[in-house]
């Protein structure tokens, strides 16, 4: 007996609602499910309604299940349907759109009309609330309410629902209005897809409850059942309908393959076992996997569950790579990779002979402190191959998030383990090296500190129990080893600094580039562009002059890049040459010739010969002139290492990349000459004109100018410091984005040169009507730090006595008001900068003497270095002919300083 007037009150749903078509499962009022969407009217209606609308009234949609007929087709839509809200949207609209909604139901509506098909179905609908029960059905139903929770509170105990969510649910069902028990349990229940449709046609109560309650009693009783494991598969079965195949699934009519859904959890219940983890973790894995097995597969759970056990299965517990540590070959492997980086080399090789000795790997972390490009990865990678470790990196930077190591909560949506246990993951062994790149560049943000999260990571004392939030067990981590790299130390924790070693690997001086490019990069390169030293040579003296008029950098990075464009271009040139026409013959004598020696096989490798010359035939003749594959501002990105690593290292463009394995020298030497050398005027067809040759010496020949050097991350750097003066009387104006420091010491270079304006030959108020300004070139970059104090002051003192500064000199320096020269740090990296300039004189405060130690010989033959302890000593070597009144002065304030 039904009632309408007298229904409950309820919300008012829309009376146009756009119409979700799903093919399997139904969406019952106060239930979530997650839907897949794949059919294209579907997607329709998520892009028009759902990614493109921040109304919340376009979030309310009806979901309407396509109901199959008697012999299993798929039919026409079912009459009633359910209006539902959609909680969440998760997927992507590229390469090609994929979603999943998150739906949970409102209430029942009836489809009224299809107004409209296209581009998605919209339907009148009405709304259908409960009617109230009658006064004579009323007691039969209180009797039948009180079996029916009954069931459920059983069910629910069955179900085994872990922590408090089971007894969460229990006080639900207790308290939960009558009108939606039934269909809060029916979401618990196992039915069919024709009984789900049941209960969803049931708008009054009773019926509801009377075709609830046995298909719960009988849900309990398979529980019950020996054969519980049968259930779990038809639970686990009608999962995998709903949520793989996109709610495009077969009829229920049709046979299931049980044997899918048995596989799937046998198989995940095997690797689980095959996992061999300890004790604690296997118990927590079976729990879970208990209740993975009872899961409804509709719960959102469920696959949170799955991803999770598949972790657990996936994680190397007990897999360990066997190590082929000899010291002797490792020394080989070092040498034969790097060249030069001696003093790196033996500190890794003592680390690697202690480990052996004693057998474990408790000692300090490594961390290679240098610019960029100067082979800290390469370093580590060869430490992976020296013992037969899988290696793998974890690049650390802009990380800000805690979450990022450590892992998120399993409850969140979207959860992830922290990046070491996904490198675990990946590498399969408990005992990888793994590199934690550019530690210096974490970040600290509004989600906690990664630096502390690292620092669990990496001490020895806490590691062989490292518990990751999102796996919520103990992972040892004691067999690791860990190596970090960073560009400064400046920004590393100090506590992470603690637990380090620091070895500096500094940048590298021309000869080093040369022999580097030589050796190492020009080999590389030519193996990545498919040519040998047979087809392209390049001598030294050519790789010289790249390094001198297309890089400016402590490492090698752009220098290898520039290598990898000429062989590009030479690339061209070969692959070129077979295109012509006489080629054609040639690529097939030559195909013939592979195939006799039995190297090629003409399948892949000659199809994609013919694909090359093919495109670039379509492409037109490639002209052995300048090649767009460089872009010129490839210089200032050095601190861009993934991407320059996988553009230079692994990634030669395909359109220019032959594959000569199967052309026998002779017949490519009827077209070309052989080898193809490299001299300067192709370098400047291949790669511009010289970025770097305007020398120093043109900027340096005007009074209020000098050079300066300059310690960054990536290196040293020469910095041309230039001062004008004009009239006006804002006295000292600073540009170039400097810091406080810099600031204080353009003060104090300002007063000395005030209180010695006598000896300096200068107007005691030579500031009266003239304002000067100071710039610091490069002025989109910050700068700070004291070095810069005598440049500045010689700058100054040029500027005031209209002299210029001698344009082969460069300085560093902290200055004090007295005029003492104080040490500063960077002296290796600022001479090799000097020396890379071009510079033959460098000034450097005495006390920075022992630094002078670290740098390598072929600089120090090169340039002069003056030590100087005051700044007269430095103006003194700074100018050409010296200062009348100053040697008086100088002496004056070494007395001074000593007394200090
Ligand atoms: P970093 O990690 O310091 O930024 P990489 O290790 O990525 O630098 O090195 C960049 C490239 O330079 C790599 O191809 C590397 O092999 C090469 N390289 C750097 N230093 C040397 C060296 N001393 N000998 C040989 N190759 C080197």
């Amino acid at each position: 007996m039904k009632d309408d007037n007298m229904s409950s009150p309820h919300f008012p749903i829309p009376k146009t609602l756009p119409v979700l078509v799903v093919f399997d499962g139904v969406l019952l009022p106060g239930s979530t499910i997650r839907i897949p969407i794949t059919s294209v009217k579907n997607i329709n209606l998520v892009h028009s309604r759902l990614t493109f609308s921040n109304r919340l009234a376009s979030t309310i949609i009806a979901i309407v299940t396509k109901e199959p007929d008697k012999k299993g087709q798929v039919n026409k839509l079912h009459s009633i349907g359910t209006a539902g809200v959609v909680v969440q949207i998760t997927g992507t609209s590229l390469p090609r759109p994929r979603y999943t909604l998150l739906v949970t139901g409102l209430c029942r509506v009836r489809i009224d009309s299809v107004v409209q098909e296209h581009p998605y179905p919209v339907a009148l609908v009405s709304q259908l609330n409960s009617p109230t029960t009658q006064v004579q059905d009323y007691a039969q139903l209180v009797g039948l309410m009180g079996e029916f929770k009954e069931a459920a509170q059983k069910l629910i105990d069955l179900l085994d629902i872990p922590g408090s969510e089971g007894q969460k649910l229990k006080n639900l069902v207790s308290r939960v209005p009558e009108e939606q028990l039934a269909d809060l349990v029916a979401s618990l229940v196992r039915a069919t897809l024709p009984e789900r449709l049941q209960i969803l046609d049931a708008v009054d109560v009773p019926t509801r409850v009377k075709i609830t309650l046995p298909l719960l009693l009988r849900h309990i009783q398979k529980l019950k059942d020996v054969g519980e494991a049968n259930v779990d598969e038809d639970n686990k079965r009608e999962g995998v309908r709903v949520l793989q195949r996109g709610g495009r699934s077969l009829p229920p009519s049709h046979p299931i393959p049980m044997e899918k859904g048995q596989n799937e959890m046998a198989e995940l219940e095997a690797r689980l076992k095959a996992a061999n983890m300890p004790s604690e973790a296997n118990k927590v894995a079976m729990k879970e996997f208990g209740r993975l097995k009872r899961m409804n597969p509709l719960v959102p759970e469920y696959p949170m569950l799955r991803n999770y056990l598949d972790l657990l299965a996936d994680l190397p517990w007990d897999i360990t790579a066997p190590e082929t540590c000899n010291i002797t070959r490792a020394r080989q492997h070092l040498d034969t990779d790097h060249y030069g980086l001696e003093k790196v080399k033996r500190r890794v090789l003592e680390y690697l002979a202690v480990r052996q000795l004693r057998g474990d790997l408790k000692g300090p972390i490594l961390c290679f402190v240098g610019p960029p490009g100067v082979g800290k990865t390469s370093v580590a990678r060869s430490i992976g191959t020296t013992l037969g470790r899988p290696y793998h990196r974890i690049s650390l930077g802009g990380v800000s998030d805690q979450h990022d190591i450590r892992g998120h909560r399993r409850t969140y949506i979207g959860a992830m383990p922290g990046r070491v246990i996904q490198a675990l993951r990946t590498v399969k062994v408990k005992n990888p090296v793994l590199l934690l790149d550019e530690i210096d560049k974490l970040g600290s943000g509004m989600q906690g500190d990664p630096g502390a999260a690292l620092l669990e990571v990496l001490d020895p004392a806490q590691n062989s129990s490292f518990t990751d939030t999102y796996v919520n067990l103990p992972f040892d981590l004691s067999q690791v080893l860990f190596v970090a790299t960073a560009n400064s130390l400046s920004t590393i924790p100090t506590p992470l600094l603690d637990r380090m070693e620091i070895i500096p690997v500094p940048g590298y001086t021309q000869e080093e580039k040369v022999m580097i490019g030589h050796l190492h990069l020009l080999p590389k390169q030519l193996q990545e562009h498919g040519l040998t030293p047979e087809i392209l040579s390049m001598s030294t003296e050519t790789i010289a002059i790249i390094i001198g008029e297309y890089t400016r950098e402590a490492g090698v990075r752009t220098l290898e890049r520039k290598i990898g464009a000429v062989c590009r271009a030479v690339a061209v040139q070969v692959a070129e040459a077979l295109s012509s026409q006489d080629d054609v013959e040639a690529a097939s004598e030559i195909k013939g010739a592979a195939d006799i020696s039995g190297k090629g096989k003409d399948g892949v490798e000659t199809t994609s010969e013919e694909q090359i010359t093919a495109k670039q035939q379509q492409q037109g003749s490639v002209r052995h002139e300048r090649i767009p594959y460089e872009s010129d501002d490839d210089d200032e990105d050095e601190n861009d290492e993934d991407e320059e690593e996988e553009e230079t290292g692994h990634n030669p463009s395909a359109a220019a990349t032959v594959n000569l394995s199967n052309f026998s020298l002779s017949s490519l030497r009827q077209h070309l000459e052989l080898p193809i050398v490299v001299e300067k005027k192709m370098i400047q067809d291949v790669l511009g004109p010289p970025i770097f040759l305007s020398g120093l010496a043109g900027r340096v020949s005007v009074p209020g100018v000098a050079v300066g050097l300059a310690w960054t991350p990536v290196g040293g750097e020469v910095m041309v410091v230039e001062a004008t003066c004009t009239p006006g009387d804002s006295g000292l104006t600073l540009t170039g984005q400097l810091g406080s420091v810099m600031k204080e010491s353009a003060k104090i270079a300002l007063s000395w040169v005030r209180q010695h304006a006598p000896m300096l030959d200068l107007e005691p108020d030579f500031m009266r009507d003239e304002e000067i300004h100071l710039h610091f070139p490069a002025g989109a970059i910050s700068k700070d730090g004291p070095s810069a104090g005598v440049t500045i002051l010689t700058v100054l003192v040029s500027l005031l006595s209209n002299r210029c500064v001698r344009p082969d000199v460069a300085m560093t320096g902290e200055i004090t008001l007295n005029g003492v020269v104080l040490p500063v740090g960077g002296i290796k990296e600022k001479l090799l900068a000097a020396h890379r300039a071009g510079l033959s004189t460098v000034i450097l405060p005495s006390a920075n003497k022992k630094d002078l130690a670290d740098v390598p010989d072929s600089v120090m033959n090169e340039v002069e270095v003056v030590l100087v302890d005051s700044v007269e000593q430095v103006l003194q070597a700074a100018f050409d002919g010296t200062f009348p009144d100053m040697s008086s002065e100088a002496s004056r304030t070494k007395t001074l300083s000593s007394k200090l």
